[in-house]
């Protein structure tokens, strides 16, 4: 089956399963979790229809700090069977799954003022334990190295604008670092469109029933039923709308990105402890498109949840003072040239008193008694592959198979991706070639790290639909306005047939905005 999603495909899926075409499985929401059940399910020889209200990736998934890590936080919560699953989650994507999208990151913890002794020692262990880790889960020195201490020298070797007063030396680990997150998702949703998925977007739930949903096709306002022999949730903050039952304490958590220049083009990720906080970090992630991501607040997000979060005045003002604290230079409110924030789905546990920061990154699976329907929500973006699993082993009886499965661009044909320029083979992997042959290569205005060949393929095989599905989901120029701006416009005039496409599709299902 074809990996290819664009709108021939979705009007031609989208008049079958609205014409009656039963299927055994809908799975609702497109983030990594739905896209994670959809390829699931698939895979095991299940017919599939997956509906998304928005465009792929509109949710949490695009907002992540884009590390696929092994779980030291968790260690720290004393979590040590979520830390283990995202050690293997992480070995899984590096080695297999993705090894496309997913590169090392060195990361430097100062050994300063902020870091006395007692705290060092325990990172340490910490860190030691997460080594610990990496090996049970198999994931070679040659993908990410053990952890050591490394000297002030060559910690400011990799971080330069590390302050150098009190500078004691560092603590030297690395992680996995997703070139984007929502290339992860669309990845994972054209692979399972390969294994025969229906991927439709722009196509929101209303209401679920015992033997399948009714929607609404935003593009057209007219409403349809999918018949399915079962429904899998995967709606994420909006778990609460269509899954009874489910508590979910949304936390946002916010960040900023600044030019690389402006921290001396950092080679490593600094990570600085929040003071008086225990567990919490504030950290400078270097990216490949010369932009360092500064994060990460945790911060109570209760009440109706926005259609796309937004970082509060005094979450940036707390960012730049914790990242300035470890640092040279002193970063201000003009050094921020792009933000964005996030809603983690969060279960909610016994006692609404505890910060959202203690709450577990665990998830559920949990069956809707009155339809039978499965809601699967919480977890991270690196385990959404377990949690998948877990929530199509309560279906059939039929072997997981995605543990082996590399997603498309995983695998390398010989020279497929040979000539490409390199933000391409970091963004396509073994496609990298076949995106470039679309058209020019070239950025599409000065300092604008996307090409109109890009813009072509997300058309012709990613299910863009409108300018916005290719400045905020496909390229993510969406991050910088100005990068945004060069992208809508250049999209009626890249995309053939595309002059009259309007932008963002009227939502016929309602947003809690
Ligand atoms: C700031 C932040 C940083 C994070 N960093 C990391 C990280 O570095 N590493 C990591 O592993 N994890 C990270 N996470 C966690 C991770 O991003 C989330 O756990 C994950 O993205 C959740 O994915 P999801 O698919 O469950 O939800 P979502 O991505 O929100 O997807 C839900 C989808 O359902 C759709 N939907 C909702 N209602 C309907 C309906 N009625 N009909 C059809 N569709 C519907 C929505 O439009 C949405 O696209 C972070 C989270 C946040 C907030």
């Amino acid at each position: 089956m074809n990996a290819s999603l664009n709108a021939e495909r979705r009007a031609a899926e989208l008049e079958l399963l609205a014409g009656g075409e039963p299927v055994d499985v809908v799975v609702v929401g497109g983030g990594i979790t739905g896209a994670g059940v959809a390829l699931d399910a698939a895979s095991r020889g299940l017919s599939v229809a997956l509906l998304e209200r928005r465009d792929l990736a509109h949710g949490t998934s695009r907002w992540s700090s884009k590390l696929v890590h092994g779980g030291l936080r968790y260690l720290e919560h004393r979590e040590f069977g979520l830390a283990w699953e995202s050690a293997r989650e992480r070995s899984l994507l590096m080695r297999t799954i993705a090894p496309h999208l997913v590169r090392p990151l060195p990361f430097v913890t100062p050994l300063d003022a902020g870091m006395p002794a007692a705290k060092a020692t325990k990172t340490q262990v910490g860190l030691r334990i997460g080594d610990g880790l990496r090996i049970g889960a198999r994931t070679p020195r040659r993908v990410l190295p053990p952890s050591r201490r490394i000297s002030a020298l060559e910690a400011r070797r990799l971080a330069p604008a590390l302050a150098e007063a009190g500078l004691r030396g560092a603590l030297l680990s690395w992680d996995g670092q997703l070139e984007d997150d929502a290339r992860l998702v669309v990845a994972v949703a054209r692979s399972a469109a390969a294994h025969g998925a229906r991927i439709l977007t722009y196509a929101g739930v209303t209401g679920v029933r015992e033997d399948g949903v009714d929607a609404v096709d935003a593009l057209t306002g007219a409403p349809f039923s999918v018949r399915a022999r079962r429904v899998i949730l995967a709606t994420g903050v909006w778990a609460g709308e269509l899954s009874p039952g489910v508590e979910l304490r949304p936390s946002r958590g916010s960040h900023l990105l600044v030019p690389a220049g402006r921290l001396g083009d950092p080679r490593a990720a600094v990570n600085v402890p929040v003071p008086g906080e225990r567990g919490r970090w504030v950290f400078a992630l270097p990216r490949t498109d010369g932009l360092v991501a500064v994060g990460l607040t945790d911060v109570a997000a209760d009440g109706p949840v926005p259609d796309v979060p937004v970082p509060s005045a005094e979450e940036e003002a707390t960012l730049l003072e914790h990242a300035s604290a470890a640092l040279e230079v002193s970063l201000g409110p003009d050094d921020v040239a792009g933000r964005y924030a996030g809603l983690r789905p969060l279960l909610a546990d016994a006692d609404p008193a505890h910060p959202t920061a203690d709450l577990s990154r665990r998830h559920a699976v949990v069956e809707d008694p009155a339809t039978g329907a499965l809601t699967v929500v919480g977890g991270k973006l690196t385990t959404y592959r377990a949690m998948a699993q877990d929530a199509v082993d309560r279906i059939t009886d039929r072997p997981c198979r995605t543990a082996k499965l590399p997603l498309v661009g995983a695998r390398a044909t010989a020279g497929a991706a040979g000539a490409a320029p390199p933000r391409l083979v970091r963004r396509f992997g073994a496609e990298a070639a076949a995106v470039a042959a679309l058209g020019s290569t070239e950025p599409l205005a000065p300092g604008v790290p996307v090409c109109e060949a890009e813009l072509r393929w997300a058309a012709e095989h990613e299910l863009a639909l409108t300018p916005e599905d290719l400045a905020d989901r496909r390229t993510r120029a969406g991050l910088v306005p100005e990068w945004r701006e060069a992208v809508l416009a250049a999209a009626p005039a890249t995309i053939p047939g595309w002059s009259s496409v309007p932008s963002q599709p009227p939502t016929s299902t309602t947003s809690t905005s």
